[in-house]
C-alpha cells in the first residue's frame, strides 16, 4: 500500500471524475488534500464527504485555474499554511467537440486557456512552492488524443499534446530541485467529460480496446497517486498511458 502520510497534496478540478477519484486515492494513502473547483461550495461538500469515507484531513476551495493570481496565490497559502507541499495534480480539464471546419474561436481560446494555460499556472505555482524545500512531485492530465489526434476533437487534441510537453520541459528544468514531473494519458474514461459521446460511440471505444471496455475514474486515480507517490522517486518526464491499450 502506497503511504502517503504527512504528505500535502492539491488537486485541481477534484469535484467530479478523475480528480475526485484522486481526492479519494490520496486521502486513502493517508495525504491531506485541498481539493479545488470553481465553485466554493461544491468543494467544500465533496472535500467534506471523502475526509468523512477515509477519516483524513481532506478541504475544499474555489479556484479557477484560467486565473494565474488565483493559481499562484492558492498554491502559495497552501504551502505556507501547511509548511510543506509534496503534490499537485493539474487535473482541471475542459473537452469541446468540434469539427475543424466549425470549431468556434471561444470553444478554441477556453480549451486552450483553460487546458494549457491553466496547467501552466499550476506547475509554476507547485515549482515556486516546492523549490525552496527541493522535493515534490507534479501530475498533469495529457490524453491519448494528445499522441493519436481525435477527429472532431484538433483543439482538445491539440491542448493534451501540449500538456504532455509542459511535463517533459518542466522535469527537465525541476530536475535540479529534486521536484519531478509526470503525467497521465487516459483513453476513454468513464466522466462527466465522456458521457456526451452517447452509448453507440462509447460501445465502439470499448470494443476498439484492447481489454475490451471503457476504463474508471479510479484506475487513473491510482496510477497518479503511484506518480505522485515515493515509489516513483527515479520516474521523471513520463506520460504513462492508462487506456486498456487503446494506444497500440
Ligand atoms: P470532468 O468533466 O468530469 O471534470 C473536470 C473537472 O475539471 C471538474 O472538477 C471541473 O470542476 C474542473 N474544471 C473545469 N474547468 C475548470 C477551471 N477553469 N478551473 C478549475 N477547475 C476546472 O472531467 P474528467 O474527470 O473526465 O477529466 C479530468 C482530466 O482528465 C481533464 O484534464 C481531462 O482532459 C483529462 N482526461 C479525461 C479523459 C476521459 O476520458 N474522461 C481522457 C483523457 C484525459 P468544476 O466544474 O467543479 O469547476
Amino acid at each position: 500500500m502506497i503511504d502517503l502520510s504527512s504528505k500535502v497534496a492539491v488537486v485541481t478540478g477534484g469535484t467530479r471524475g478523475i480528480g475526485l477519484a484522486t481526492v479519494r486515492a490520496l486521502a486513502e494513502a493517508g495525504a491531506s488534500v485541498v481539493l479545488t473547483g470553481r465553485d466554493e461550495a461544491v468543494a467544500k461538500e465533496k472535500a467534506a464527504a471523502v475526509a468523512a469515507e477515509f477519516d483524513a484531513d481532506v478541504s475544499g476551495l474555489a479556484l479557477d485555474v484560467t486565473d494565474s493570481k488565483a493559481v499562484a496565490g492558492l498554491i502559495r497559502g497552501v504551502a505556507k499554511e501547511r509548511g510543506r507541499l509534496d503534490v499537485v495534480v493539474a487535473n482541471a480539464g475542459v473537452l469541446e467537440d468540434a469539427l475543424i471546419g466549425m470549431i468556434r474561436d471561444d470553444l478554441v481560446d477556453r480549451m486552450l486557456t483553460t487546458n494549457v494555460a491553466g496547467t501552466i499556472y499550476t506547475v509554476q505555482a507547485a515549482a515556486r512552492a516546492m523549490m525552496k524545500h527541493k522535493t515534490g512531485a507534479i501530475v498533469v492530465l495529457a490524453s491519448i488524443v494528445g499522441e493519436k489526434g481525435s477527429a472532431g476533437q484538433t483543439a482538445y487534441a491539440a491542448s493534451k499534446a501540449a500538456v504532455g510537453n509542459i511535463a517533459r520541459s518542466t522535469a527537465k528544468e525541476l530536475g535540479r530541485y529534486g521536484i519531478r514531473v509526470n503525467g497521465v494519458a487516459p483513453g476513454v474514461i468513464e466522466t462527466s467529460m465522456t458521457s456526451h459521446l452517447g452509448e453507440e460511440v462509447l460501445d465502439k471505444r470499448a470494443a476498439d480496446t484492447p481489454l475490451g471496455r471503457l476504463g474508471k475514474a479510479d484506475e487513473v486515480a491510482r496510477v497518479i497517486r503511484f506518480l505522485a507517490s515515493d515509489d516513483a522517486s527515479f520516474v521523471t518526464g513520463q506520460i504513462v498511458g492508462v487506456d486498456g491499450g487503446l494506444v497500440l
